[in-house]
């Protein structure tokens, strides 16, 4: 059960043509992955089918915060902030490997007029402490017994101590308050594993592409695998796959999928497009604590956020442009770095940032007028005409709760008692896994030692199954190399990943299961010939193969580094 090989999805793309299941899932983002683990830990049989690869959406190019967003505040969002505070508890609590508390400064400067996104705008910014200390008090008072920590305001050489890239100039106070953090592709993995290990089937790489239907009710979806190079009888042509329940959880194309079935959608997408740019976090100065700065001219919030090795800042929220491989453009550059500069003391350039990287945001279209930034953060589950459940909108914060609003609905189509299972549901991974220390105890050999970069990297993307990992560098020394000088990724994960977690392109490995994509300066170029060599040892490529996921990859980096140069050497 849960075999999340390359072999275990051919069995599971098999299985699911044969069986027929209570529940099938389109789209393998947070929500849908959210939705198999609630469907299959409340005893449904369960299918998913994920059109690219695992969160290869926008649940790979989020702020990778797990918050409440006290810029709902102002616009009085509260029931929204008040249950993402309560589930950033319970992921605190359940996924205690990837979640973790992180301390935020926030700043506040004489110039400022509408902090945080507030509406009114004192005379001289007058008060602006008072209220911004009064929003932060109700910010831990929505926390409830789940809270971090208490907020508090801090002086001006506080702030300068602390958030030390920040300009002096004009700064009157600031405040520190309490969120949390994750690596949202790791945490989608991590639901979907758990998914597997309570029966689910699960496939990257189908699509939906159109709907069964019994007596007028949607029985099922028409499937088609997308591997480039993929062969089998399924891969020549559609397959169908039947279900009592179909749920679409796809995201910023929900919409676009509802159409398939020819209904008129049950719900409005409107995406909008968010981008962020990563830079090392000595360029920053950044240490371990995060800076919101709290005003730009659009009413926004900007983040730099420590993550992994990196720093992140972000993010735009400005409509939509392609859909498919959204991109950070010139003008987001040019916005990100304009507020940054305004900011901090040593002005960057763009030979600063390390990497870019952008996603649409599925906002729903609620309130007619609405700007973006102003567009609901809230969920909606929907039924079409034909029983097809649709759920979009939420956060990456709040997917549990989504996935449990829409299988409560198939638990009252079946007449069942409602049963929350995932509210104390440790996510795979979570400490306490016997199994894989089990693993790490009866493999053989005597384990080089891994610095403890590498050490902490593997615990917090792995939790209890970097035992696993060791296990396989205590077989074979040489994985233990570093795959790219600067991170702490080694070579024993990529055949890992292969085995557990259905990587199956160069681009799986190194832009989701590993976040070299955007932590290393040639976005991982000069480390794919060694990665796609210990692939194509594990999966078996041909050279031809191997060229070919090679060239698939110049492609993708090329295409992701927008408008920034790639450096010469990585560009064949
Ligand atoms: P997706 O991740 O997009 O998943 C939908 C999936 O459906 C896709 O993988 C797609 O390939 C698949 N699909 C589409 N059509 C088909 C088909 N026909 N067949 C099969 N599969 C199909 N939230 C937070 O809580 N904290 C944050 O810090 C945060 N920051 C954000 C920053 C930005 C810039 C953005 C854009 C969003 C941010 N969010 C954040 C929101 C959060 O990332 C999203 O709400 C969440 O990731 C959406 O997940 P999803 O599963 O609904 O969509």
């Amino acid at each position: 059960m849960g075999d999340l090989s390359a072999t275990g999805r051919r069995l599971a793309l098999a299985r699911l043509a044969e069986t027929p299941l209570d529940v099938l899932v389109i789209g393998g983002g947070i929500t849908g992955a959210g939705v198999a683990l609630d469907a299959a830990a409340r005893g449904y049989s369960v299918g998913l089918v994920e059109r690219g690869d695992f969160a290869s959406g926008t649940s790979s190019q989020s702020t990778k915060l797990v918050h409440g967003g006290i810029r709902y505040l102002p616009q009085l969002d509260i029931p929204l902030v008040r249950e993402a505070l309560v589930e950033r508890g319970r992921l605190l609590r359940n996924a205690p490997h990837l979640v973790h508390p992180l301390t935020f400064i926030l700043p506040l400067y004489a110039s400022s007029r509408h902090p945080v996104g507030l509406p009114i705008a004192p005379p001289f910014g007058m008060g602006l402490d008072l209220i911004l200390d009064t929003g932060l008090a109700l910010y831990d008072e929505l926390a409830g017994k789940q809270n971090l920590g208490k907020h508090r305001r801090i002086d001006r050489d506080e702030v300068l101590a602390r958030a030390r890239c920040l300009t002096p100039a004009g700064l009157k106070t600031g405040f520190i308050y309490h969120d949390a953090q994750t690596d949202d592709t790791r945490l989608t993995l991590a639901v979907l594993r758990t998914a597997a290990e309570h029966g689910a089937l699960l496939a990257n790489y189908c699509a939906v592409t159109g709907f069964a239907h019994d007596d007028g009710r949607v029985a099922g979806v028409h499937a088609r695998e997308t591997l480039p190079g993929d062969e089998g009888p399924a891969a020549a042509a559609d397959f169908v796959v039947r279900a009592r329940h179909v749920v679409n959880a796809t995201g910023v194309w929900a919409e676009q999928t509802e159409r398939l079935d020819g209904e008129t959608p049950t719900l409005q997408v409107a995406p909008s497009k968010g981008a962020h740019l990563v830079f090392t976090r000595e360029a920053l100065d950044l240490g371990d604590e995060a800076i919101v700065l709290p005003e730009t001219e659009d009413d926004r919030i900007i983040f730099i956020v420590p993550w992994q090795s990196r720093a992140l800042v972000g993010t735009t929220d400005n409509g939509v442009e392609q859909m498919e491989t959204p991109v950070a453009t010139e003008d987001d550059i040019d916005y990100l770095l304009g507020h940054l500069n305004r900011s901090v003391r040593r002005p960057l350039t763009r030979a600063d940032i390390v990497a870019t990287y952008a996603g649409y945001r599925p906002l729903l279209r609620l309130h007619r007028r609405r700007t973006p930034a102003r567009l609901s953060r809230t969920h909606a589950v929907t039924e079409g005409e034909d029983g097809l459940l649709t759920v979009s909108g939420g956060k990456l914060t709040t997917y549990r709760l989504m996935a449990q609003d829409v299988v409560d609905r198939i638990d009252r189509r079946e007449d069942h008692k409602r049963r929350h299972v995932t509210l104390r549901l440790p996510l795979s991974g979570a400490p306490g896994e016997r199994a894989t220390e089990e693993t790490y105890a009866h493999s053989t050999g005597e384990e080089p030692p891994l610095d403890n970069a590498v050490l902490a990297h593997l615990s917090g993307a792995y939790g209890s199954h970097a035992c696993a990992v060791r296990a396989l560098v205590r077989e074979r020394p040489q994985l233990a190399v570093r795959l790219v000088p600067d991170l702490p990724y080694i070579g024993a994960e990529v055949v890992y990943i292969c085995r557990t977690e259905m990587a199956l392109t160069l681009e799986d490995v190194l832009a989701r299961r590993t976040h070299i994509a955007i932590e290393d300066r040639s976005r991982g170029l000069d480390a794919a010939p060694v990665v796609a060599g210990l692939m194509a040892e594990d999966l078996g490529w041909s050279s031809a193969e191997r060229e070919r996921q090679l060239a698939a990859y110049r492609a993708y980096a090329q295409v992701q580094a927008g408008p920034l140069p790639l450096p010469s050497a990585a560009v064949p």
